[in-house]
């Protein structure tokens, strides 16, 4: 699982100006100088979640600024490894980018949530919204960021899936 996450993560590396160095730790170990520390939970099988760029420096020294799932095995797990690895490296989602020209049924978007867990849902209720351009640097929209969510048509006015 360990090199599984090290293999996601690094598909990062040529595009970044840092250098990767991981430490694996046992459950008893105490070592919490990391500036990415990152807790593999069943509790985030399907999901995950990460702290923003330098925001991390804010948490506390013993918490993890990430978590990720232990489903490793499943496709998702690699994508899910990336993309919070983005949100670790301060990368926002793209699919509230300000020139996204996606344009949600927020009625259904809400019900959709609501079939999700809590944790989830409110991280998708919070996806309808836009940065503004004064909020971010910005590189062009992408509809294939690993920092976009998918959406299903359900949720869409369109009624066109965002894959
Ligand atoms: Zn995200």
């Amino acid at each position: 699982m360990f090199q599984t996450v090290v293999a996601a993560i690094n598909q990062w590396a040529p595009h970044v100006n840092l250098k990767f160095e991981f430490i694996e730790l046992d459950d008893n170990d105490e070592l919490y100088d990391g500036d990415i520390r990152i807790l593999l939970s069943h509790f985030k099988d399907g999901a995950g979640s990460s702290v923003i760029g330098t925001d991390a420096r804010d948490i506390l020294p013993h918490l993890p600024t990430m978590i990720l799932g232990t489903d490793y095995q499943s496709s998702f797990f690699t994508v899910a490894a990336m993309h919070e690895f983005g949100h670790a490296l301060g990368v926002e989602h793209e699919h509230q980018h300000p020139d996204a020209p996606l344009d949600w049924n927020l009625s259904a978007l809400y019900r959709d949530s609501e079939a999700r867990d809590n944790e989830a849902s409110g991280n998708y209720l919070s996806s309808s919204a836009r940065w503004a351009p004064t909020q971010i640097r910005q590189t062009p929209y992408d509809p294939k960021s690993i920092m976009h969510y998918a959406f299903p048509a359900s949720v869409m006015r369109d009624k066109i899936e965002v894959p």
